[in-house]
This record gives C-alpha cells, sequence and structure tokens, in this order.
C-alpha cells in the first residue's frame, strides 16, 4: 500500500516534532500494510515554508534512519502545497516537489474556509504547462461542503482529489464522513491518503479505510 500524503519529516510544520516521533510514525504505517509513503510537508502555509531542497534532504535522511532500523519502509520526497499566486513562478525556481519524477502531479491545499476565486484561473494555467493539480482532502473545505459541484466542475477539467482515511472513517465528523462516502461514491476521489501527522491523533487509519472501502462500494 502506497500512501501519497504524510506529515512524516521531523521538526518542519505540524507533523512529527522529532526523529523518536518519525520512526514512530513509520513503524505504524508497516503495521497497517504501507510499503512506500511520501513526505509530504506543508509549503507555503502560514510560518511553514519547506522548499523542494529541504524536503529532499530530510526524506533522504529519514530513509537512512529506516535503512538503520530495519524498517521495510520506503520514502519519497513530496510537498503539500498551500494554494498561492506563485505557484508557476516557485515551480520555475525549483522549489516546488512534486509528488512523482516527472513532476506532473502536485498536491494542492485549498484555505480551509474557501476556494480562493484565483483557483480557477491557476489550475488552468498549471494544466497549460502540463501539471495535474490534485486537491487534498477537498472534503474538509467548508466550500466544497456546503457545495460539492464545485469539485464536480474541478474533476470535469481533470483537476483530481486526494480524500483523506480518517475523513472517511467520521474522525472530522458526520458531515464530512457523509462528503467523503458521497465523493467517492460518485468517482469523485481518485486517491485516498492518511495526511497522517503524529502517533496520537491525526493516524494513518489506511488498513481500517481499506475495509471500510470493501464493504461500501
Ligand atoms: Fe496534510
Amino acid at each position: 500500500m502506497i500512501d501519497l500524503h504524510c506529515h512524516i519529516l521531523p521538526g518542519i510544520d505540524d507533523g512529527a516534532k522529532n526523529w523518536d516521533e518519525s520512526l514512530k510514525m513509520a513503524r505504524l504505517a508497516v503495521s497497517e500494510g504501507i510499503t512506500h509513503i511520501l513526505a509530504t510537508p506543508h509549503h507555503m502555509n502560514r510560518s511553514w515554508i519547506n522548499p523542494k531542497q529541504v524536503v529532499e534532504s530530510l526524506t533522504s535522511e529519514l530513509q537512512d534512519r529506516l535503512d538503520t532500523e530495519d524498517i521495510p519502509l520506503t520514502v519519497f520526497p513530496g510537498q503539500e502545497v498551500r494554494l498561492h499566486g506563485e505557484i508557476i513562478k516557485n515551480i520555475n525556481n525549483n522549489e516546488i516537489s512534486f509528488i512523482d519524477e516527472t513532476n506532473k502531479y502536485l498536491l494542492i491545499e485549498f484555505p480551509t474556509a474557501e476556494v480562493p476565486a484565483y483557483a480557477d484561473r491557476l489550475f488552468y494555467e498549471m494544466q497549460t504547462n502540463q501539471i495535474t493539480p490534485i486537491i487534498v482532502h477537498p472534503e474538509r473545505n467548508h466550500a466544497i461542503l456546503k457545495d460539492p459541484n464545485i469539485l464536480y466542475e474541478f474533476a470535469n477539467r481533470g483537476i483530481m482529489s486526494q480524500v483523506t482515511a480518517a475523513s472517511y472513517l467520521g474522525k472530522f465528523g458526520k458531515e464530512i464522513e457523509k462528503l467523503s462516502f458521497q465523493l467517492i461514491e460518485h468517482n469523485l476521489a481518485h486517491f485516498i491518503a492518511s495526511d497522517a501527522h503524529n502517533t496520537t491523533n491525526r493516524l494513518f487509519y489506511m488498513r481500517e479505510a481499506m475495509q471500510k472501502l470493501e464493504k461500501d462500494i
């Protein structure tokens, strides 16, 4: 099992606090059947600025530590990029880490309360540069919760979505659980990922989500 969205790198956002917690998260991931993880720290979100070079060097250090500890997990660099007006410029500056080697897929996070009006134009611009945005946890965005058609319109234009395992299991409340199910049912969820942050209250829940998915769909 591959996890596309995870805050496993230590001390650079609201994810793992230190190497000890990173390794604890890694062991937990392996126990759920996860074999590969994309390390996707926040970027351009509040005080969290984690350009590609930072992510790459910490990811490679994490891999060394996993190997030393004999934890059978492979990590790759990624990023959870907060939607911002200078994404294209920052891609050209080589600050942005895609989630694939061909630099095609990018995890994009909206602000929680809204879908900014400029997202349309920016996504169009990204797509004309052969980039496919993947909207992370749309089910937790207040505007999409109120009107899921916003996401339908994006999907019609080839923009993808990642639903969070914990949302689908009801860990963020009934309303978010219901929308997660609807998005999956209507083929608007292209990926399920953990968005795990720690080993206490923001866990992986990937195995549980897959089991529920098998039952539901
Ligand atoms: Fe995240």
